[in-house]
């Protein structure tokens, strides 16, 4: 497939017209190298896994062929505003992020973005770039929760040059070229709320309808059915992340896809020992993010953009009420979504009334025990239903044997009212309980490497992270509780 980017006009969001983006190229890295590609997002936009070969790869997915480009070909960067960590904002917008333009591949149109590429008119006070270590944990992680079958923004590739970046240290810069169908989020809606522009709201509740929830036009009132979409599939997006102990770290509504996709991979972190409140990112003092909390930050997220998308639900009180009864919807999508997925982790298919003590128990302990979240649910599948024998692997998770011994006991009093044997039950559970997670510590060590022009375990570990429900003997290592160093980790906003 050709690398020609000549669809670059073409792109659906330019078709919103001047107000929402400015057209500008990218600035140019020098001499980029390639630090990390995923042949799978490549077949998103038809590339096949030869297409870093190409000589024009990298200089093209680090932006530095774009100043050439035709005024109306130009990349463009989107404006938006937000709440962050619960505050009005204000403007904010792509301050490092270019659209490229967009293909169409098999599963339907992919936008093409750069994020890194420079300084752009909504850059405020930044630099316009992203370093190599943040860009890698983006890449890497956006494809893992891929392969895990979490909702997320793909990405196709890191490109990282010498240039220095300035953060608490002189890093080095990086791009990373994303894919989505739409980057659009929740405060492309609260930018022009607050404007009160209600012509642009309606414009963009359009946009995104036509191309992206079609169905909703079919509807008695496309809008509220559009907000009630991006409900569910939020609430189901929030769901995957509590069930693999994801952490996004930065929930602002400008982070928050209206397509329910996992966007802008910062300070995230999956649970190693579990704590209901683990805070991933070191920026957030006040918890406002920690685990337990992104279930309730997500329907405040869900309000703002209700909020933001009023004028186009009527008038007055009846307005306000048909808005608060569709958010209404995420207290049953929610918890429904997060029970399907419970159930399968434990492999649980019949429904019983003390399920949920059942469930809430086994957090209770790994929380009290600072048990391993993913090795936990991944040793659960060897518990069997007849007798102790198999309950090592679990128990040696947990400080407190009679505590774990306890819940044991009733799991398998539970699993004797399942029809399933054993075997049967080990296998589907290995399905839906990962054994491969992008640990800090994993994401941290890749990016020593690739400090030091090593991309090679960049490479290996997305090759791990594309199979996280086989056994891969060849890679236990990656499945093994965090080294003693790994607690010393710190992730923060800054990116
Ligand atoms: P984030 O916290 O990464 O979601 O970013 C919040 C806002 O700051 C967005 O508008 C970003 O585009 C912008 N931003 C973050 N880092 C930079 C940077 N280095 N240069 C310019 N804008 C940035
Ligand atoms: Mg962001
Ligand atoms: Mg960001």
């Amino acid at each position: 497939p050709s690398l020609d980017w000549a669809p670059h006009a073409a792109h659906g969001f330019a078709s919103l017209g001047t107000a929402f983006s400015t057209r500008l190229p990218a600035t140019p890295l020098p001499a980029p190298y390639l630090v990390g590609f995923s042949r799978e997002a490549a077949a998103l936009i038809g590339l096949g896994a030869d297409a870093a070969d190409r000589p024009d790869f990298v200089e093209t997915m680090t932006g530095n062929r774009t100043r050439d480009l035709a005024p109306e070909a130009l990349p463009l960067a989107s404006v938006y505003s937000g709440h962050q960590f619960g505050v009005w904002a204000g403007q904010l917008g792509d301050g490092r992020a270019l659209l490229l333009g967009e293909r169409t591949g098999p599963d339907g149109i992919q936008e093409i973005q750069l994020k890194g590429a420079g300084l752009t008119p909504y850059s405020r006070m930044g630099d316009g770039r992203a370093v190599l270590r943040s860009s890698i944990r983006e890449f890497l992680c956006s494809e893992a929760m891929h392969h895990l079958g979490i909702p997320t923004t793909r990405a196709l590739c890191v490109t990282g040059s010498d240039a220095p970046v300035r953060r608490e240290t002189i890093e080095t810069a990086a791009v990373v070229t994303r894919l989505a169908p739409s980057f659009i989020r929740f405060g492309h809606f609260e930018h022009w709320f607050a404007d009160d522009r209600p012509d642009r709201i309606r414009a963009l509740a359009d946009h995104v309808i036509d191309r992206h929830y079609p169905a909703c036009r079919d509807t008695a009132q496309p809008y509220l059915a559009m907000l009630g979409e991006v409900v569910e599939r939020t609430a189901r997006m929030i769901a995957h992340w509590q069930s693999v102990g994801f952490c996004h770290g930065v929930m602002n509504t400008d982070n928050m896809s209206i397509l329910g996709l996992t966007i802008d991979y910062g300070p995230y972190g999956f649970i190693d020992g579990f704590d209901a409140n683990h805070v991933c990112n070191h920026s957030d003092a006040q918890g406002r993010y920690a685990y337990q909390a992104q279930p309730q930050v997500a329907y405040w997220n869900l309000f703002c953009l209700a909020q933001a998308m009023l004028p186009l639900f009527g008038e007055g009180q009846h307005a306000v009420e048909a808005a608060q009864q569709v958010l209404e919807t995420y207290r049953t999508h929610f918890p429904r979504a997060l029970d399907a997925l419970l159930r399968a982790k434990l492999g649980l298919h019949a429904v019983r009334d003390d399920d949920n003590t059942l469930v809430n128990d086994l957090f209770k302990v790994m929380h009290e025990n600072r048990a391993d979240f993913t090795l936990t649910f991944r040793h659960l599948s060897r518990v069997s239903r007849d007798d102790a024998s198999q309950d090592a692997s679990v128990r040696d998770l947990f400080i407190d044997r009679a505590a774990i011994d306890r819940w044991l006991d009733a799991y398998r009093l539970r699993l004797r009212l399942e029809t399933q044997d054993d075997a049967a039950r080990a296998a589907a559970m290995d399905r839906v309980n990962p054994k491969f997670v992008l640990r800090n510590h994993l994401a941290e060590t890749a990016i020593r490497h690739a400090r030091e022009k090593d991309f090679s375990e960049v490479a290996r570990l997305l090759d791990v992270l594309r199979h996280p429900f086989d056994e891969q003997p060849q890679y236990e290592a990656y499945a093994a509780l965090p080294p003693s160093w790994a607690s010393t980790l710190e992730v923060s906003c800054s990116s």
